[in-house]
């Protein structure tokens, strides 16, 4: 239920916006296609209102010429009204395709520009100093024998890897660690489907049919492999009205990611950075809307804590305007310091996605009667109408670049890698990981 009305009435800010996005996002088209299906469901009431005339006028008295005339009246409109049916749906779907790309809105504070632009809300830590030559995550890996890049390229393709010895302990850590650290934080633990349909997808926002789609999809099948577990917890609730006493529904989500990367070349993919599989673990939020923007708050704020207890150095940015992809009307990544690669690295992104899935979703909830409206200020009763969640997202653990922030900020002089202290407990105490 994208809201076309909204669009055309509001056509001069959404443009500007699509601008500012840098999206490629056609309006004008939109908006003739939704005038053009305007027009062909106003003809399409009205023979459906003729046809019904006829059938009506044919349950009466009739002479047997009038009846033969109505009956060939009746023929004729039905087939007229089929025709049209058959337009009004493909207009539809045509609009429907063209409106999946119109991005959501912005916040108000959304710095507008490139990445560059993008503010910085916080800085932890700092760069730590080492006393010898570091190295990065690929040498660590190799010298202390955690990854076998070589034989997944023979196996599976380039940007695929195998975890071996302590690399596996060490992801299995992260994700339990995780998992358990949100879970006290209120948020239900779950694991998803990896395959889902196209349509949900589309739905959550991502173009699985673009030619430069991250997405990949399953030959033959309507489906495809999930790029996040974003996806399939936005489905969990499709279609459906939530109670408003329901609402937060939070839930953390362990689940493979798969990506293709397509338009990455160019772009920073040594080692376990830019890879074409990996395990994430996702926070998702389903919320009333006039919360979103504490529960975007609240889910970066649980990121910092996360990377704060394992030491790193990192900084937490507002993203700009170009980078918000198009469900997000605000987004908060992190940078962590990656000694060995020499730079900060993205490790985790959260968004306030607001109605932008809920609304292709179809995931209502119904106010609650007897209590005030923030937003209209009215007693909400039986009659209130439904209205649209808010989703919001964000990343708690990514495996790969939590690998190389671990192995590269805690390497030691003599080769070695010490675990930090929370995820010890997970590694059956394991507190340093050694030559072999
Ligand atoms: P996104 O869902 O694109 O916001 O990504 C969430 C997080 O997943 C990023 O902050 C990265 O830590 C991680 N990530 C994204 N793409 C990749 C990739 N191709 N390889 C490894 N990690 C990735």
């Amino acid at each position: 239920a994208i809201d076309f009305k909204w669009i055309r009435d509001n056509k001069d800010a959404v443009a500007a916006n699509i601008k500012n996005r840098k999206s490629t996002a056609n309006l004008d088209l939109v908006l003739e296609l939704y005038d053009k299906m305007l027009a062909l469901q106003k003809e399409v009431e009205q023979l459906r209102e003729e046809r019904n005339a006829v059938a009506n006028k044919m349950k009466g008295k009739l002479e047997p010429s009038e009846r033969q005339m109505l009956i060939e009246e009746g023929k004729s409109l039905k087939e007229r009204l089929a025709s049209l049916e058959e337009d009004l749906a493909r207009l539809t779907d045509e609009l429907q395709q063209e409106a999946q790309c119109i991005p959501n809105m912005s916040h108000p504070d959304v710095p507008i520009g490139e990445e560059d632009s993008s503010v910085v809300r916080k800085m932890v830590g700092s760069q730590c100093e080492f006393g010898f030559l570091v190295k990065d995550h690929l040498e660590l890996g190799k010298e202390l024998d955690l990854f076998d890049f070589d034989a997944a390229a023979e196996v599976s393709g380039s940007k695929f890897y195998y975890l071996k010895n302590e690399a596996v302990l060490l992801e299995m850590a992260l994700i339990n660690w995780t998992l358990s650290e949100v879970t006290k934080r209120g948020f239900t633990p779950l694991t998803t489907p990896e395959i889902v349909r196209s349509s949900v997808v589309e739905k959550c926002g991502f173009q699985p049919r673009a030619e430069n789609t991250q997405v990949y999809s399953i030959v033959g099948a309507d489906q495809c492999l999930i790029g996040t577990a974003e996806i399939p917890l936005g489905g969990l609730h499709m279609d459906s009205i939530l109670s408003e006493s329901s609402l937060p529904l939070k839930y953390v989500a362990h689940s493979h990611c798969f990506r293709t990367e397509a338009g990455a070349a160019g772009a920073s993919t040594r080692g376990l950075y830019r890879v074409h599989q990996f395990s994430k673990v996702e926070m998702f939020v389903l919320c009333r809307p006039e919360d979103s923007d504490a529960y975007l708050d609240e889910l970066i704020g649980i990121e910092e804590e996360l990377f704060a207890s394992l030491g790193f150095h990192f900084k937490t940015l507002d993203m700009a305007s170009t980078d918000l992809g198009a469900p997000a009307f605000r987004k908060f990544d992190v940078e962590a310091w990656m000694p060995g690669l020499g730079r900060y690295g993205e490790i985790s992104s959260a968004s306030n996605c607001t109605d932008y899935q809920s609304r292709r979703l179809g995931i209502r909830f119904r106010p609650s009667s007897g209590s005030l409206s923030p937003t209209t200020n009215q007693k909400k009763g039986k009659n209130t109408p439904t209205q649209f969640v808010h989703t919001l997202n964000a990343t708690a653990c990514a495996v790969p670049r939590m690998i190389i922030c671990l192995l590269e900020n805690y390497q030691q002089e003599d080769g070695s890698v010490i675990i930090p202290d929370p995820l010890r407990p997970f590694m059956g105490g394991l507190d340093r990981i050694r030559y072999k």
